[in-house]
């Protein structure tokens, strides 16, 4: 074009830059909007759920608006249960360094939510109360969603195009080979309970202990390897919105995710999470504590492009796209478009080392210059943290570029998980 090139060199604005900025007010623009509902049916009473749609990445400002729906289903008592709900979501946000931009922020939470379980946990156990949860903790800011989980509690996503999709792992010792190779290679025994005469019944187990799940919150009288450290997935729906069922195993003793997700569809969220209920019931009865909780994300009322229709997409192959963490938000915006949801992050390791990552930014007080520990954010002087990282229990080698570091409780707890310590268990 003529006009171009009598442009100033100055005002040239690279493509990237520009996508970027489109991108950005996109999403401003096209917020969806979100409507929920819940249902329950108690046999136990240790079944409890959250729902917060009042939260604030940056306090007082509502353009900075997210939202936390978890389930967390209690064994051995309620104490963990209720104990988590309470506390669970302030030791993730205050694990999240301050003043970070909502991009930032999202990337941040992967890790934040691994502290923010293990905090909880150890805060829990500290009390000396026994009784355990699972944990379902779902974030939804925009059109990304946040899911951390420990245990058999799921979140399955209805995204708009009809397929279904599993965003959380059963951690079932029955079930997850992986967990079973974990839990024996930290110390644990796996097996069934035995009667007499030597027949083996029920699922598999962990012990001591005697526990079916391999990763929990609380439960601190069964062996350390049965760890907190969550499964976490992020994925971004595209902005035709999509439908997210949380529950407790109570549902998914009963429905596959396909099943649950078909029985409601058309409903409104109040009366599909009633729905879903009253269909496991309808199938297994009432023999588990059984809550659910539907979530569905709705475009705007009046979108820029009204949704496509939907497509047919190979639900094997194409159903989530990787993307690049490099790649610029243009190829977000175009599989947007398509209808694909896109997965930004999934991690499941039980290891802290991986999980925590080698990030020292946010281990050290831009202030204080004092160090942090990265689970429990208490301060550390230079000679107190140790690196999660450090080969050796007995290593004090901490320099500042092996963090992120932990305090000596932290790094006591993450040995005993990761069974190079004797379990504290005593085995009646
Ligand atoms: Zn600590």
């Amino acid at each position: 074009m003529a006009g171009e090139g009598g442009r100033r060199r100055g005002e040239m604005v690279p493509l990237a830059a520009l996508v970027g900025r489109e991108a950005k007010a996109a999403e401003r623009t096209e917020a969806p909007s979100l409507r929920y509902g819940s249902a329950a049916r108690s046999r136990k009473g240790e079944d409890f759920f959250l729902v917060r749609t009042d939260c604030h990445r940056l306090s007082g400002n509502p353009a900075s608006a997210f939202s936390v729906f978890a389930i967390f289903d209690g064994h051995n008592g309620n104490a963990a249960a209720i104990f988590t709900k309470e506390n669970l979501l302030n030791h993730v946000l205050g694990a999240i360094p301050r003043g970070l931009g909502r991009e930032e922020w999202l990337q941040a939470l992967p890790r934040a939510l691994v502290a923010g379980f293990v905090k909880t946990d150890k805060v829990f156990q500290s009390r000396g109360e026994t009784s355990g949860t699972t944990v379902t903790f779902v974030i939804v800011d925009g059109w990304t969603i946040t899911v951390a989980s420990v245990g058999d509690s799921r979140c399955i996503l209805d995204a708009r195009d009809g397929v279904v999709s599993l965003l959380t792992v059963d951690h079932r010792l029955e079930e997850n080979a992986e967990e079973r190779e974990r839990v024996t290679k930290s110390g644990g025994e796996v097996g069934r309970l035995s009667i007499v005469g030597g027949a083996e019944i029920g699922p598999l187990r962990c012990w001591p202990g005697g526990l079916c799940l391999s990763r929990s919150i609380g439960d601190m009288d069964v062996g350390e390897f049965i760890v907190p450290v969550p499964y976490v997935k992020q994925v971004k729906i595209s902005n035709a919105g999509g439908r997210l069922i949380i529950a407790s195993d109570g549902i998914w003793d009963a429905l596959p995710s396909e099943m649950a997700a078909k029985s409601c569809r058309g409903l409104s969220a109040e009366l599909a999470a009633g729905q879903v209920v009253k269909e496991a019931l309808r199938t297994r009865g009432l023999r588990d504590d059984t809550t659910c909780i539907v979530v569905d994300i709705v475009p705007p009322e009046h979108p820029v492009e009204p949704p496509s229709p939907p497509k047919k997409i190979n639900k094997y192959n194409c159903f989530f796209r990787k993307r690049s963490r490099d790649s610029a938000s243009k190829l977000a915006k175009k599989l947007s478009v398509e209808g694909i949801v896109e997965e930004l992050f999934e991690e499941g390791s039980a290891m802290l080392a991986e999980r925590l990552g080698n990030d020292t930014s946010s281990s050290v007080h831009a202030t204080s210059g004092l160090f942090m520990c990265a689970i429990c954010q208490v301060d550390l002087a230079p000679s107190e943290g140790i690196s999660v990282h450090a080969g050796s229990f007995f290593s004090t080698n901490a320099k500042p570029w092996q963090g992120p570091f932990l305090c000596a409780t932290c790094r006591n707890k993450k040995d005993a998980m990761e069974g190079k310590r004797p379990s504290g268990v005593t085995v009646l």
